[in-house]
């Protein structure tokens, strides 16, 4: 019956998806496929609890045989620290928090999770750990307490609020007039792209996982959004193993170690100040963005004064 109801129940997760005016159509078939392709071992285990060290050891992989993506990867996130992952795009970079799900399995090398290789314990278990901020998130067409609650269904109503509250957008629903009782998406209060991404940190912060993935978003947000979620996220990967995939560099100046893929390979490796003064790929990165900044912001002013 377990095998049964899990795909049913999937299936009527994409259903309700796609009823709703899907953004990431190909995402979606991309996870349906993918769930059909990856199956617990026979004997598969729980995965064992312990502080959530994550390595990729020397991974190859491909979607298709003849064309390669990873190309022996390796690294590793010790409990509790940050690893940001940054490069263009088309990288690899999704790729990468995709097998430490285990949407997929590797060709060659191993993903592990506390020594434990993720192809040889139970999904439901290795997800449990896990908890995703997708680059995109797709809101149920329910209230906003369901949306939150979504990451751990027994949690109390106190337990959404606080949740709300550390992703920084508690204040936001307690100022509509229906409050955590809003009904959101297609056919109820249309979120913005930041108010969206603070639903889906709550998510996660109810969920409390001890590892955590975060695909950052692409669209440009406005510099306040920009500071606001970044410190909503700074407090949730507060002592959580951590690995992010940024866009806006901005945002991994912190972390423990700063990779830099190229091509499905590791170009480059080190904290920011490391690879700015090697003078590579990363600071010919950080200055374009840079200057795109500073673009912008002359822009902004040049409006401004009209
Ligand atoms: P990044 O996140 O660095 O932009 P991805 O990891 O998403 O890059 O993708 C790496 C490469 O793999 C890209 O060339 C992309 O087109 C390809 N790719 C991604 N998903 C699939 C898929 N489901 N099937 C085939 N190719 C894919
Ligand atoms: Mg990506």
């Amino acid at each position: 019956l377990m095998q049964l109801s899990i795909p049913l129940n999937f299936i009527g997760f994409v259903y309700r998806e796609i009823r709703q005016g899907l953004t990431d159509i190909e995402q979606m078939f991309d996870l349906l496929e993918v769930e059909a392709e990856v199956v617990d071992c026979p004997d598969a285990k729980p995965l064992t609890a312990g502080p959530g060290a994550i390595a990729f050891n020397n991974v190859h992989f491909a979607y298709d045989p003849e064309r390669p993506i990873l190309k022996g990867v390796s690294f590793e996130v010790p409990a509790g620290k940050t690893v940001a992952i940054v490069g263009p795009s088309g990288a690899g970079k999704s790729t990468i928090s995709r097998l430490l799900y285990r949407f997929y399995d590797v060709q060659q090398g191993s993903v592990t999770i506390d020594g434990q290789d993720v192809r040889e314990v139970t999904q439901q278990s290795l997800r449990s750990v896990i908890g995703m901020v997708p680059q995109d998130t797709v809101l149920f067409n329910d209230t906003i307490a369901y949306n939150i609650r979504y990451g751990r269904p027994a949690a109390s109503t106190e337990e959404v609020k606080a949740a709300a509250d550390i992703a920084q957008i508690g204040t936001f629903i307690g100022h509509l007039p229906e409050g955590f009782d809003t009904k959101v998406g297609e056919r109820g209060l249309k979120l913005s792209g930041g108010e969206k991404q603070r639903v889906a940190i709550a998510r996660t912060v109810l969920k409390g996982p001890p590892i955590l993935i975060l695909d950052e978003a692409t669209s440009a947000l406005d510099t306040t959004t920009e500071h606001e979620i970044q410190s909503a996220l700074d407090v949730v990967s507060k002592n959580r193993t951590t690995l992010v995939i940024a866009h806006r560099l901005s945002t991994v100046i912190n972390a423990d170690e700063i990779i830099v893929l190229r091509s499905g390979e590791i170009a480059e490796r080190g904290t920011h100040n490391a690879l700015i003064e090697q003078g590579g790929l990363y600071a010919s990165m950080w200055n374009r963005q840079r200057e795109a900044n500073q673009a912008e912001e002359h822009l902004r002013q040049v409006r401004e004064s009209d």
